[in-house]
C-alpha cells in the first residue's frame, strides 16, 4: 500500500484519516501542543520534524508516497516546511485548506493583522471581551488589564493570563451558534478576538455575535504555499485519490 503522511492538529486532518485509512498506509503528524489530543483512529506520531530538512529526511526515509497538509489555517511555519520539504524530497503534496469566513450583512468586523492590532483597537475603556484563542495569542493581552477577559481554550492557560479580571473556560469544540450566544449574553460580552478559521465547527461564536451586534476583531489568515488543494475532506480525499491513482 502507498505511503500517506498528513500533518495534522485538526479535526479535518483526524476525519481525513479516517476516511484514507485502509485503502493507504496513513500516518498522521502532531506537533504536540494538545496535552490529551483526541484518539486520531491511525498511527500518530508526535513533534516537529526539525524544519523542511527534518521533513524532507523523514519522507525520503519513510517512503512517503503523499504528503497532506492539513494542519490549521494559522499553522503558517508547517504549512511553508510542507511545501519546501515535499518539493527537496519529490514527494507530491496537497492540502486542506478550509475557506476563511465571509463578511455577512450585520456583522460588526473588524480585521486586524495580529492578536496586538486587536489589543490597541478595543481601546482605553473598559470592555468585555471574549478571546476564543490559543494560548500562544493570549499573552499580547495583558498589555490591556483594564478589560474583563473571557477565555476558552482546549488546554489550561498556564500560567494564567497577568490581569485581574479573566474567567477560564476549557471546552473543546464544535460549538453551536445558541450554546455560543448563551455564552456572550451571560458573560455579557461586547467584543471578540477571532481567528477566521473556517468551517462550522467554531462559527457559533461569529454566527452569534451577528444576532447580537458584538463587535469581532478577526485576524487575518497568514499567506500560505500554493499547493493543489481540497476545500474539505472530501474533496481533499478525491484529490489523494487522483495523486496516487496507479
Ligand atoms: P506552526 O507555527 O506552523 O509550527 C511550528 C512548528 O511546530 C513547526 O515548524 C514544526 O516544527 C512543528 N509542527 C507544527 N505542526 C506540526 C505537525 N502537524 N506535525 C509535526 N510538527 C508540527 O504551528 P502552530 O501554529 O504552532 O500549530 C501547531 C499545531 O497545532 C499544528 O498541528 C496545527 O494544525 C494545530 N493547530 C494550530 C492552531 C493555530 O491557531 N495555530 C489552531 C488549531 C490547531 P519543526 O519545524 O521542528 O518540524
Amino acid at each position: 500500500m502507498k505511503n500517506i503522511l498528513i500533518l495534522g492538529g485538526t479535526a479535518d486532518a483526524r476525519q481525513l484519516a479516517g476516511k484514507l485509512a485502509g485503502r493507504f498506509d496513513v500516518t498522521l503528524s502532531l506537533a504536540g501542543r494538545t496535552e490529551n489530543p483526541v484518539a486520531q483512529g491511525v498511527p500518530v506520531r508526535v513533534g516537529g520534524f526539525g524544519g523542511a530538512e527534518g521533513l524532507a529526511a523523514y519522507l525520503r526515509d519513510n517512503r512517503v508516497d503523499l504528503l497532506i497538509d492539513a494542519t490549521h489555517p494559522y499553522a503558517a511555519h508547517i504549512s511553508a516546511n510542507a511545501a519546501k520539504a515535499a518539493a527537496v524530497a519529490n514527494v507530491p503534496a496537497i492540502a486542506l485548506r478550509r475557506p476563511a469566513w465571509e463578511r455577512q450583512p450585520g456583522d460588526r468586523w473588524t480585521s486586524v493583522e495580529s492578536a496586538s492590532e486587536a489589543v490597541g483597537l478595543l481601546g482605553a475603556r473598559p470592555r468585555r471581551v471574549f478571546l476564543a484563542l490559543g494560548r500562544q495569542e493570549l499573552l499580547p493581552f495583558e498589555a490591556a488589564s483594564q478589560h474583563a477577559y473571557l477565555i476558552r481554550s482546549v488546554d489550561p492557560v498556564e500560567p494564567p493570563l497577568a490581569v485581574p479580571d479573566a474567567t477560564y473556560i476549557l471546552a473543546r469544540g464544535p460549538f453551536s451558534e445558541a450554546g455560543d450566544r448563551a455564552l456572550l449574553e451571560t458573560h455579557g460580552i461586547d467584543a471578540i478576538v477571532s481567528k477566521n478559521s473556517g468551517g462550522q465547527a467554531t462559527y457559533g461564536k461569529i454566527a452569534a455575535a451577528r444576532a447580537l451586534g458584538v463587535e469581532v476583531f478577526i485576524i487575518r489568515r497568514p499567506p500560505l504555499p500554493d499547493l493543489p488543494s481540497g476545500a474539505d475532506v472530501d474533496e481533499t480525499v478525491r484529490l489523494a485519490d487522483h495523486a496516487l491513482a496507479p
